[in-house]
């Protein structure tokens, strides 16, 4: 009978070693898990009411070199449990450490010590408004505000995703210390809260005074892992753990070695390659 591999995680690690496995001359049956309603993880774009779309999540890649060849290549369980040969976790270290049997506390606390911060993303439109410059955006850096991380100026690289009639779209990025002291803080983290920080910020930086048309607010909580001082040896400490104890799972996906789109898809890819012992079929 051929292998069964179990994908945790539907976001784009999930999703490409999915895709990597399913490519392989002798293909094992994937079976992809995911917790949420939908698949994509971060990766979500929404319409709005005139038919502009907002993106909530990453709305760049660098297509470059070998890594970047391959970014452009390119399922609900109702029973609790499920047999696998392997197991490739693309799901965020912190949760796996909470799924992880007693035997494997070591690891689990390896995987724990690997946090995310949370964003907030502010998409804005304005009809009749302008940009004084042109960009994919910029960043701000903390010494000037501890709050406002950047501004992604989406009308200029999708025009056409204005809508109709069309308005300039904006997405505002909140963050950093000024987010994380909140957060600690336990006090009410408003959409309002959200959206006139990010009016402010589109106001003093873009010249945007007049109000958006629309706004959405979404606080996406530990949404980028960090790699604190000591990262490379937590995962050395978790393979050395998986190698020792010959344990079938597979780590991928943003909490380990890159948290860009692009590297994402090449963890799960990476993650296929080890699982199979060869190279996919591209
Ligand atoms: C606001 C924002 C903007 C960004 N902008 C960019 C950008 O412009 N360019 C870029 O390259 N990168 C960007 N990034 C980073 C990039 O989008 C992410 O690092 C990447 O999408 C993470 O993918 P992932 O599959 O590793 O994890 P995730 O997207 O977190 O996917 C994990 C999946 O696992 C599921 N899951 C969780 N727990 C369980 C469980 N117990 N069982 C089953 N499933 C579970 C989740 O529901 C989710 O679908 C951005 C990220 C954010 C948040």
């Amino acid at each position: 009978m051929g292998r069964t591999v179990v994908v945790l995680g539907g976001g784009i690690s999930g999703l490409a070693a999915s895709y990597h496995l399913s490519r392989a001359p002798c293909p094992p049956k994937v079976v992809l898990v995911e917790s949420s309603e939908r698949l994509g993880g971060w990766i979500r774009s929404v319409r709005g009411p005139n038919g502009a779309i907002f993106e909530l999540g990453p709305r760049g890649i660098r297509p470059a070199g070998a890594l970047g060849a391959r970014t452009l290549l390119l399922v609900s369980l109702r029973d609790s449990s499920l047999e696998a040969d392997h197991v490739i976790s693309a799901i965020p270290a912190s949760v796996l450490s909470e799924l992880l049997p007693a035997e494997a506390a070591p690891l689990a606390r390896a995987l724990s010590a690997i946090t995310a911060v949370s964003v907030a993303v502010v998409n804005l439109q304005y009809q009749g408004a302008h940009l004084p410059v042109q960009g994919f955006g910029h960043l701000v850096p903390s010494s000037e505000d501890p709050g406002v991380l950047g501004i992604v100026y989406d009308s200029v690289a999708f025009p056409e995703q204005d809508g109709s009639p069309p308005g300039l779209r904006v997405t505002v990025m909140l963050g950093g210390s000024w987010l994380q002291t909140l957060e600690a803080s336990g006090c009410v983290l408003s959409q309002e809260l959200f959206q006139q920080r990010a009016q402010e910020a589109a106001a003093t930086q873009l010249g945007l005074k007049e109000m958006p048309s629309h706004c959405l607010v979404h606080l996406h909580k530990n949404c980028i892992p960090q790699y604190t001082l000591g990262h490379w040896q937590k995962l050395e400490s978790a393979r050395q753990f998986l190698t020792a104890h010959r344990l079938p799972l597979t780590l991928a996906g943003a909490s380990y070695e890159g948290v860009a789109v692009n590297d994402c898809i090449e963890s799960g890819r990476q993650a296929a390659v080890s699982v199979l012992g060869t190279e996919p079929n591209s």
